[in-house]
């Protein structure tokens, strides 16, 4: 689990991506997220910074997608004004969205890379997507990967602290399913054991 959530690559923001670096390691599509990736919320287009960095690394032949969970109309904006590929509602966590950006582009896997903020949505996709991950800093809050990380098993405790509450509060009903479980079960058993029998 550990390594599944750590990116292949970490930079402050995609302009601090050195230039030889897609060359360097064989990337020659990229599959960027837009929200806090690229722009901030507020940007309802891609800014001079974004246009300079894709048209530096179209020299370098890269060949970029979008890939966001935002909806059609935010996307289709940075589509037309790029002209890249594009998948709207692209469903990261899950890889199904970065897999059409990829078909869109007629992407090889091996040579592929998604760029993105999100640990738990881009950095899962791309690994469900079997792509490699550069991770940036989200552009308008910027806390370190490590407190992210940190964010995130805070999170899980207190989850599992919830859980845990919930099952031990004295719920009639959740009890009820519990004993129906159990009895369940034991049936189970008990039927095994005549069928051995
Ligand atoms: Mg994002």
């Amino acid at each position: 689990m550990g390594k599944l959530l750590w990116p292949d690559w970490y930079f402050d923001d995609f302009t601090r991506i050195p230039p030889d670096f897609f060359k360097k390691n064989n990337i020659r599509y990229l599959i960027c997220d837009i929200d806090n990736t690229l722009v901030t919320y507020d940007d309802a287009e891609p800014t001079e910074k974004v246009i300079g960095f894709f048209d530096r690394i179209k020299k370098e032949g890269v060949h970029p997608a979008f890939a966001s969970n935002n909806d059609e109309g935010r996307v289709a904006t940075f589509a037309r004004k790029t002209g890249f590929p594009a998948v709207h509602k692209a469903g990261k966590p899950f890889g199904r969205g970065v897999g059409t950006a990829m078909r869109l582009l007629g992407a090889e896997r091996k040579r592929t890379a998604m760029l993105g903020d999100q640990i738990f949505t881009d950095l899962l996709a791309a690994r469900t997507a079997g792509v490699r991950m550069i991770l940036v800093k989200p552009i308008k809050d910027k806390p370190s990967l490590l407190f992210r990380i940190k964010r995130y098993f805070e999170q899980m405790s207190i989850d599992r602290y919830l859980r845990r509450y919930e099952i031990n509060a004295s719920n009639p009903e959740r009890k009820m399913k519990r004993k129906m479980k159990k009895l369940r079960k034991k049936l189970r058993r008990e039927q095994r054991k005549k069928e051995r029998k």
